[in-house]
């Protein structure tokens, strides 16, 4: 038994740690095992319980030496030993206190150490107590930080006062290095501990934290890219189901690759690759990615570059034009002197735009067509017929939902090339409202000094329609505005007459409906007087068009026919007019529909609307009343200002008529223009509404075979009217056999084709009653008594064609 030294140093059987130091107040359970270490608790044991536990600062040495171990450990107590199966043993010690070691024995059996307690100076207690609240408030962030640490620990902390205590029992809760650890085991001096404690914690929450961010950051990294691994997996999949190209080229390589392939303006091209390469950033399914891709596709499909060699050969120009189209000697001649002129003018006679105006079905677009080709050109057709808003023309931004690029741009992508012939049919059909003026934009496009630089709104960039060729088409002119009016060069186009249709029936559109039905192989066989049957009977218009529908409606039949019965080539079908109702059904327009017995207040006027020429009857009827006066029929402000001025003319002839000048305040006139479906107006019906009132005052009848066509003045006089060409033949279609014209329209008689005048006895007057004298049936006496006070007496002049 070692004696001791002093009061202060006393000898203790000395346990070198490894990796691990006890502070005053623990009690952990130690498991020893070398053997020098067992020796030591056994000589504890047997003094009084006591042991000095000191830490070796390297933990791998076996057998430590003085210098191996710290200077300072813990004088401890043993609570427990359990000595283990496998001969080492377990024990639980308490710390006690700190102490130093003045001296250090080794010897084979064990160690000893002489150590002195060390014992802290006395402290500041009011700086103690501010050190201890900040350790005790960092302790509880440590806690929470440390998921190791039992939170009731907290607890038992807070209840403790004594400040070195304190430290000890926070400092043996801290994961740190043995250093650090021993380094405040070291620390004697109360304030010094407490200070070096929060130090450390401090840091140590702060390593926590780098910890916990460095964690979520890596695993937050971790999740992205797991996310995009799986999603770009995804996107692979798709695209397989999608159809990706076998070469393994995406479609956006292929946009980038067409892109590069293709001849277009440098602005046009970068615009394009930086479109593409905003797409390379979208998700491919989103609706941006769609857009974008469009306006790539259109960019890449407009030909800015791509231009045909004009043809400028008139005699092939005309070849087609002939070949193509029966008549038309004046339509054809112009469209060859303007393509002549076209090829001698530097600039292409840039400025004038032609207009082929006419009623439906004329062949304005077949011209057209037949230009185009005879030139070798492309050519798109665009329909302004109800275009009412300007984006139509020029695109609409890409900001919108759904945007696309005007008709323009539309039509020059159709067509493929940057000159092409472009027909702006149904110029007149366009309208304007609160969405922009149609118009101007049109104006713009057809304006050689504006048109090089064309803004469509979707595209936004610049295209050229400098080398573009416009056609325009317009059935009533008065309804182009005027500035548009102004470029254009009018050619215009009348209706057909039977005979002119029979022939394009016969040689053009029959041998159409022919080909396109598919009876090459066949016979199919319409002779002439079928063929007028149906154009007669089954059809009322100015051009051909119906009558087109009609033949390809026969051919139809025909081959369903063929079909159905496996009828052999070769087979010959004759059409004749019985058998039209099987092919086309009942006859629609019965030409003997009109009374041919005189009428009293009927009247057959001549009208002419932008579809043609067409007979409006007038009825007048006269019943007792007070004077009251009815217009009805849907006439326009024009007529029915014409039939007022009308009835104010009959009043002024009553004497001549032998009418009492009382009757008109003791009957009412009723005056009605049937078919009051189709608006009308117009002043030419003046003659016909003088006519209709004299002949319901006067009770004369009114010859129907007669139609007539005139403005008229309050004092009678007759002024001219237009559409003459339309107005008779729509009358000889009707089986009229007198037509009554204004005298000043006798000069157009000339250019009337002959086929029209044939069989229609024509009388110019300038003054109404003279059409009264070729409209009334005069001739029974009592009549002709009645107006024997007008003027003329015998027709002035008839014109006549013989048959
Ligand atoms: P529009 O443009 O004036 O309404 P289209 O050009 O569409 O008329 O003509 C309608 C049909 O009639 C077309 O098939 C066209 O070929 C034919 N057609 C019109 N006029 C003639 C003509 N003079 N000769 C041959 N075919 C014609």
């Amino acid at each position: 038994m070692p004696d001791m030294k002093s009061e202060q140093a006393k000898k203790f059987p000395l346990l070198p740690l490894r990796d691990v130091i006890i502070f005053p107040h623990m009690v952990v359970p130690l498991f020893v095992g070398r053997e020098k270490s067992i020796a030591a608790l056994e000589e504890a044991a047997k003094n009084n319980n006591e042991l000095f536990l000191v830490t070796q600062k390297d933990a791998s040495v076996l057998n430590p030496d003085r210098e191996d171990i710290y200077n300072i450990g813990t004088v401890v107590n043993i609570i427990q030993m359990l000595r283990l199966p496998d001969n080492t043993v377990k024990v639980l010690i308490e710390g006690k206190y700190r102490a130093r070691i003045t001296d250090f024995t080794a010897n084979p059996a064990g160690y000893w150490a002489s150590v002195e307690k060390c014992v802290a100076a006395d402290a500041q207690p009011l700086q103690l107590e501010a050190v201890m609240r900040s350790i005790k408030s960092i302790f509880e962030q440590y806690v929470k930080l440390n998921k190791r640490i039992p939170p009731e620990l907290l607890m038992s902390i807070s209840s403790i006062t004594d400040p070195g205590r304190l430290a000890d029992i926070i400092v043996a809760h801290l994961s740190m290095k043995i250093p650090e650890k021993q380094q405040i085991l070291q620390a004697i001096n109360l304030e010094d501990r407490l200070h070096l404690l929060l130090e450390k914690m401090q840091g140590e929450i702060e390593i926590i934290n780098v910890e916990r961010r460095i964690r979520t950051r890596v695993k937050s990294q971790m999740e992205r890219s797991q996310k995009e691994y799986y999603l770009n997996e995804q996107m692979n999949a798709i695209q397989k189901e999608l159809g990706q190209k076998d070469d393994g080229k995406t479609e956006l390589q292929e946009l980038e690759e067409k892109l590069e392939a293709k001849k277009m303006p440098q602005e046009a091209k970068d615009k394009a690759r930086k479109e593409i390469r905003k797409l390379k950033s979208m998700s491919p399914m989103s609706a941006e990615a769609t857009v974008v891709r469009n306006y790539v596709d259109w960019m890449i499909c407009l030909p800015w570059d791509e231009c045909s060699v004009d043809d400028n050969s008139l005699d092939k120009a005309r070849a087609i034009l002939e070949e193509q189209h029966y008549g038309l000697k004046d339509v054809k001649e112009r469209i060859l002197e303007y393509l002549a002129v076209r090829s001698l003018v530097k600039d292409g006679g840039k400025g004038t735009i032609l207009c082929l105006a006419g009623p439906p079905g004329v062949g304005k677009t077949s011209i057209a067509h037949s230009l185009a080709e005879s030139l070798g050109r492309k050519f798109v057709r665009i329909s302004l017929g109800g275009v009412r808003d300007e984006s139509e023309i020029r695109g609409h931004r890409r900001t919108y939902v759904g945007a696309m690029p005007g008709k323009i741009i539309a039509a020059l992508k159709k067509a493929g090339t940057s000159n092409p012939v472009i027909l702006l049919d149904e110029i007149d059909k366009m309208s304007s409202d609160f969405r922009g003026d149609p118009a101007s934009a049109m104006l713009e496009v057809l304006d050689p000094e504006q048109n090089k630089n064309f803004a469509d709104h979707y595209i936004e960039l610049e295209y050229d329609l400098s080398k573009v060729m416009f056609i325009m088409t317009a059935n009533d002119l008065g309804n182009v505005p005027g500035p548009l009016r102004d470029r254009m060069e009018i050619i215009r186009l009348s209706g057909y007459t039977p005979n002119e249709k029979l022939q394009i029936g016969k040689n053009y559109l029959l041998k159409k409906a022919i080909k396109h039905n598919g009876l090459d192989e066949y016979d199919l066989n319409v002779g002439d007087v079928t063929l007028m049957h149906v154009i007669r009977g089954y059809s009322k218009e100015a051009g051909v068009r119906e009558l087109e529908r009609l033949l390809s409606t026969i051919a139809r039949k025909v081959a369903t026919e063929v079909v159905t019965k496996e009828i052999p080539k070769g087979q010959k079908f004759v059409i004749n007019p019985k058998q039209l109702k099987k092919y086309l059904g009942p006859t629609k327009y019965d030409r003997t529909d009109i009374e041919r017995e005189p009428q009293v207040g009927l009247v057959n006027g001549l009208a002419w609307t932008s579809v043609g020429g067409e007979l409006l009857h007038i009825e007048v009827v006269t019943v007792p009343g007070n004077g009251k006066i009815q217009i009805t029929g849907k006439l326009g402000e024009v007529m029915q200002e014409s039939a007022k001025a009308a009835l104010s003319y009959v009043r002024t002839i009553s004497g001549k008529l032998g009418i009492d000048p009382t009757w008109y305040d003791k009957n009412d006139i009723h005056i009605h223009v049937p078919e009051g479906a189709t608006p009308k107006d117009g002043p030419s019906a003046g003659v016909t509404m003088v006519t209709a009132l004299t002949s319901a005052i006067t009770g004369i009848k009114v010859f129907q075979d007669v139609a007539m066509t005139g403005e008229v003045t309050i004092r009678g006089r007759v002024l001219p009217i237009g559409g003459l060409k339309e107005k008779l033949l729509a009358a000889k279609q009707a089986g009229i056999k007198t037509v009554v014209i204004p005298k000043k329209n006798e000069k157009d008689l000339p250019e009337i084709p002959n086929d029209i005048k044939q069989g229609l006895k024509i009388h110019p007057c300038d003054h109404v009653e003279q059409v009264l004298r070729y409209a009334l049936n005069l001739s029974q006496p009592e009549n002709f008594m009645k107006v024997v006070g007008l003027k003329v007496i015998a027709p002035e002049s008839t014109l006549e064609v013989a048959n």
